[in-house]
């Protein structure tokens, strides 16, 4: 079974999600670029502040500010791992190659329309992180998170500009790991667009859990 993992794939194809849960059936480390530098932001940290402004107009974080988080995190996990939302760049990969050996890369594939449709209607935990969805996967109790109760916040980077502004970057910027990481023989490729269960179940049997 592949542990050393790298989801890949546009905003609003569920990789967060699925982090979470996989992160949970087989103690892997989710090591989320995204939430860290959120949490920065929140808590005005140095690296926060130089995060935020980027952040908020949909433009990628810099790379000597996401590299140093990455490493940090990498340093100490050893029941195997899952990078979100990372790399998102080239020139992060071939720094991703350097510093940890990843054993497969997983592919959300899912439509653009699908994308910004699930994005505007998202809802996170600010405690946990969990993500929910209004109209695909509802929490329990309206708006509340169904781990721990807290009240579920809708990101203010996820309205509809700065969506699109988001996926252009990803096209762009992002959608070259693809080629990539298939080159290297590294890539699987899964139908993001379908229900929850589903999903899980692609990703375990591409990292060949079941
Ligand atoms: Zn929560």
């Amino acid at each position: 079974m592949k542990t050393r993992l790298v989801f890949l794939g546009p905003p609003g194809a569920g990789k967060g999600t699925q982090a979470l849960i996989m992160a949970g059936k087989f103690s892997f480390a989710r090591i989320a670029t995204g939430d860290i530098l959120r949490e920065a932001i929140a808590n005005e940290s140095e690296l926060g502040l130089k995060a935020k402004e980027f952040m908020r107009s949909g433009l990628l974080v810099p790379d000597e500010v996401v590299n140093e988080i990455l490493r940090e995190k990498l340093s100490s996990t050893d029941n195997g791992f899952i990078i979100d939302g990372y790399p998102r760049t080239i020139e992060q990969a071939d720094f991703l190659q350097k510093i940890a050996s990843i054993e497969m890369v997983i592919y959300f594939d899912a439509p653009e329309e699908l994308l910004v449709q699930r994005i505007v209607n998202r809802r996170v935990c600010p405690r946990c992180n969990a993500v929910y969805n209004s109209v695909e996967n509802p929490p329990k109790v309206e708006n509340r998170c169904d781990n721990d109760g807290t009240e579920l916040v809708h990101r203010i980077d996820d309205v509809e500009d700065v969506t699109r502004e988001r996926l252009k970057t990803f096209w762009q910027k992002t959608a070259p790991l693809v080629d990539y990481y298939f080159s290297r023989d590294l890539l699987a490729k899964i139908s993001a667009g379908k229900q929850l269960e589903e999903v899980t179940a692609e990703i375990e049997i591409a990292i060949g859990a079941i």
